[in-house]
């Protein structure tokens, strides 16, 4: 893109100027829409399903190093609502575990 804007002898300087910022802007676009595709495909490799949520979830609620308010572990720190979805995650005291998730074919 670059390269056609420096070897390009048409029109004022302006106009390849004004033409050059769109074609970044547009291929901005493009790229900021790939990563939003990206970001939800990666999250939904690493997100465990509702229910298993929900399982990791109340076990936190009834537990003593659980904050109600902060919805946080004392133990680890972490915001439970967000870790418990998170495949990878395991509680610091064995009560809940990691979650192996099955690629399927696309
Ligand atoms: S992660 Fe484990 S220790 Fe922390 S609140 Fe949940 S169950 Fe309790």
């Amino acid at each position: 893109m670059i390269k056609s804007f420096i070897n390009s002898d048409t029109g004022t300087i302006k106009d390849r100027i004004m033409s050059f910022l769109q074609k970044l802007a547009k291929r901005t676009k493009e790229l900021a829409e790939q990563a939003a595709k990206d970001a939800a495909s990666a999250y939904d490799e690493i997100k465990v399903s509702d229910e298993q949520r929900a399982e990791r979830y109340s076990i936190c609620q009834t537990c003593p190093n659980f904050v109600q308010l902060t919805t946080t572990c004392t133990k680890c720190g972490c915001f439970m609502a967000a870790k418990t979805y998170l495949s990878s995650a395991e509680c610091p005291v064995g009560k809940w575990g990691k979650v192996i998730i099955l690629k399927q074919e696309k």
